[in-house]
């Protein structure tokens, strides 16, 4: 027999080896090997057994890695989707499918000493002091690690030892599982009796669960087949509103995938994958008639905490799974539900090779495997609505809170006027300061948001004309007060902030700092309200493991008054004494130079005013703006997705871009600027020669990219859109095999670009 084997050295082939007689009953495909490459012996992995071969001179398999095979058929397949649609080789896709501390095994299983009682002989051996206070201990607790024994009895291995020799005792290597939850107290809970909008999206997530259908045993097959038209409909998109109860949906739906005996995947943004989050999961599953062990992956985990969640999944002792963006990848099987929650969130998009985007992925693994997919969402993206208008998801909808919490009420401020009558724009307009100073009194809580960290977003000279830009990129420098310094918020260079113009010429005394970040926030709050507790949240303040949720216990329990941030408290928080949220410069997100800022600033507002209000007393929200009338902040007033929707797909239609069309974007980076330019513009009449034959593909640029230069590199993009990005991701593929970049060139493609600065 032979095998084909993707290796782990980056290279776009797969080769085929031997499998030798003793090795032919553990090879299967999924099996990590070690095969010989020229002069030395490389990590693969099988993707497929053969009978024949075109080569000749096979070389053998020199061993298998692992037991049990860590890649199921299925999640190869899954990998092999992601390496076509995303135009990158097999091998990156393929590792991309296993979390690292699985693939190289390097922290294993965790083993410790183990002291166990055992009973007692009929002729009681002398006992020392010592030796009692360990058998004592131990009849409280029959297994004890022997490191936490000693501990408690303040002793040393000899005195367990001699309980050994006498036959009182065992010592014994065991498996310790690390578990990152260890520490929590979690209470079982019960399903919610739902309100009637619930019970419906429920009703129809279940009927689609108990379907019937037929499946073959080749993933690859299933997706060619599912119907996009079918209305045995399979993908859900549930838009509900903030606090609309879409997670006691998911948990019933979960319920329901257990009680048939199948498994399930739930993602969630990184940033929401609060212990909050992961316990009202974990305590739902904790007993109960449906309870299994519920894993948790993400990148906070230790890599030793990830290997053992990983191997808890794939020996079946969890069959939930909730994760950040590579738990899609988690080998549940049989896998009956997958749900993204916050489905339009920008973070399920992999900034790297292979650049995948989870909430696709699922769908197309969900295809694969059978399961019901449900992407949940208080703002939808553009990509899904478009979907359901094409009839390929079925709409779920839940317009209203659950337990009949009202929509806060959504003020905009116009900023302009604010500017005119304070002479310059003000931090706080007088409604917002009058708004805060009353919820104050009351003893309610404030949250307030810019999505900019910092003091200062920029140092200028208005003698010289001097601006403090980042050295190694394209972008002015934000100062940072509480440090004393400038720094960039792209590469991380830093520097001491100066008191004078560093221009030698100049030395002007007078240099300023314009352009708003939390820092000043938080400050000028201080001087306005100097009796109130304000705390600031963002990734400078935020210095150890526990900040994060240090903070939000705090502010949980009333011990700060006014929590100021970035767009960490933006999303899925849920404070119910919060009744007022104050966005201080809703424009910010207006212009960047993307296509989707417009889409971007709606779904911020959205999710930013949803914090508002969630307990008893009704929420209020500020938006202060100097585009009062922008459509993204009257729809978000109104909380109008729909009405958002349609007057955005317009744009979109007119334009072509995504949902219309779909977008991959190839970006060129270097050193040399023309060098880079050059390579570009003969790259896009490359590429017009070898796809001419996509007959709606458009070409753009090449053009500087919005971020010219990032961390000293020189970058250029040109933008391909098309309708059919299967046949043009193919297409580029063999292309790019062929093109030959000059040395200091490097090129990526990114197909369904969520970033394109
Ligand atoms: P969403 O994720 O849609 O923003 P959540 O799932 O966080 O909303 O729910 C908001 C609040 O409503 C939570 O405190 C939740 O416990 C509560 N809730 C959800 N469903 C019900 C229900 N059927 N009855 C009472 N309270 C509910
Ligand atoms: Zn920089």
């Amino acid at each position: 027999m032979i095998a084909r084997v993707t290796l782990e050295i980056a290279l776009r082939k797969e080769f085929d080896y031997l499998v030798p007689p003793p090795l032919l009953g553990e090879i299967e495909i999924g099996t990590r090997v070690k095969v010989p490459f020229g002069s030395r012996e490389v990590m693969g992995c099988v993707t497929a057994l053969v009978e024949e071969s075109t080569h000749t001179n096979l070389r053998s398999i020199v061993r298998v890695i692992g037991k049990q095979s860590l890649v199921t058929p299925k999640v190869l397949a899954l990998a092999r989707w992601i390496g076509e649609y995303y135009c990158c080789a097999p091998e990156i896709a393929l590792k991309s499918v296993l979390p690292e501390s699985v693939r190289k095994e390097k922290d294993g299983w965790r083993e410790r000493l183990m002291v166990r009682l055992l009973p007692a002989p009929s002729l009681l051996p002398k006992i020392t002091k010592r030796q009692q206070q360990i058998l004592d201990l131990l009849r409280d607790r029959p297994q004890y690690p022997l490191q936490e024994l000693l501990e408690a009895a303040e002793t040393t291995g000899e005195t367990v030892r001699r309980l050994e020799d006498k036959g009182m005792v065992t010592i014994g290597q065991e498996i310790s599982e690390r578990d990152p939850y260890a520490d929590e107290i979690i209470l079982p809970t019960k399903s919610l009796e739902l309100n009637s909008e619930q019970a419906l999206a429920l009703k129809q997530i279940i009927a689609a669960l108990d379907a019937p259908q037929q499946l073959s045993a080749n993933p690859a097959e299933n997706l060619k087949s599912a119907k996009p038209d079918d209305v045995t409909h399979r993908t859900f998109l549930l838009h509900g509103v903030t606090g609309s109860g879409k997670t006691e949906v998911y948990l019933q739906a979960l319920s329901h995938t257990l009680q048939q005996g199948k498994g399930a995947i739930v993602l969630v943004p990184e940033i929401s994958l609060t212990p909050q989050t992961v316990e009202r999961f974990k305590a739902r599953f904790s007993s109960g008639p449906v309870r299994t062990l519920v894993a948790v992956l993400h990148s906070h985990l230790s890599s030793g905490e990830r290997h053992d969640e990983w191997h808890k999944i794939r020996q079946g002792r969890a069959r939930i799974v909730i994760g950040a963006r590579s738990a899609i990848f988690a080998p549940i099987d049989p896998l009956g539900l997958i749900i993204v929650d916050e489905e339009h969130e920008h973070s399920y998009k992999q900034e790297e090779a292979p650049r995948y985007h989870a909430r696709d992925v699922a769908v197309v693994r969900g295809k694969m495997e059978g399961a019901v997919v449900v992407l949940g969402s208080a703002t939808p993206s553009m990509e899904s609505f478009y979907n359901v208008q094409k009839k390929k998801y079925s709409l779920l909808e839940m317009p209203s809170r659950a337990d009949d919490k009202r929509m806060p009420i959504v003020r905009v401020v116009d900023m302009r006027q604010a500017a005119r009558q304070e002479k310059g724009p003000p931090i706080f307009s007088h409604q917002l300061k009058e708004a805060i100073l009353q919820r104050l009194e009351k003893k309610e809580q404030v949250m307030l948001f810019l999505n900019r960290r910092g003091f200062a977003t920029s140092l200028q000279c208005n003698l010289c004309g001097y601006v403090a830009q980042c050295p190694n990129c394209s972008v002015s420098l934000t100062y940072h007060r509480a440090i004393q310094k400038l720094c960039c918020h792209v590469c991380g260079f830093d520097t001491k902030a100066p008191a004078v113009c560093p221009d030698p010429k100049c030395r002007n005394p007078g240099i300023r700092y314009s352009g708003l970040g939390t820092e000043k926030v938080e400050s000028t709050l201080g001087h306005l309200f100097p009796k109130a507790r304000i705390c600031r949240m963002d990734s400078d303040s935020l210095k150890r493991k526990d900040d994060y949720r240090r903070i939000l216990g705090d502010f949980r329990t009333g011990k700060i008054d006014i929590l100021v941030g970035t767009q960490m408290i933006a999303k899925g928080l849920h404070f119910p004494n919060v009744t007022l949220v104050g966005i201080i410069h809703a424009d910010l997100s207006l212009h960047i130079p993307d296509f989707r800022a417009g889409e971007r600033t709606f779904q911020l507002l959205t999710q930013v005013a949803g914090r508002a209000g969630r307990g008893d007393v009704e929420g209020e929200v500020f938006v202060q703006s100097f585009t009062p009338f922008h459509p993204s902040i009257q729809y978000a007033r109104r909380h109008d997705f729909v009405g958002f929707y349609e007057q955005e797909i317009d744009f979109r239609e007119q334009l072509k871009y995504p949902p219309i069309s779909r977008v991959a974007l190839v970006t060129l980076k270097g050193r040399n600027e023309e060098k880079v330019q050059f390579t570009a513009e003969h790259l896009r009449k490359a590429i017009e020669e070898a796809l001419k034959d996509l007959d709606d593909l458009i070409i753009a640029g090449p053009a500087a990219a919005p971020l010219a230069r990032a961390e000293t590199f020189y970058r250029f993009q040109i933008m391909l859109r098309t309708r059919h990005m299967v046949r043009l991701s193919h297409k580029m593929a063999e292309f790019l095999v062929g093109f030959k970049f000059p040395e200091e060139v490097s090129c990526t493609i990114d197909v369904d670009p969520v970033n394109l600065a």
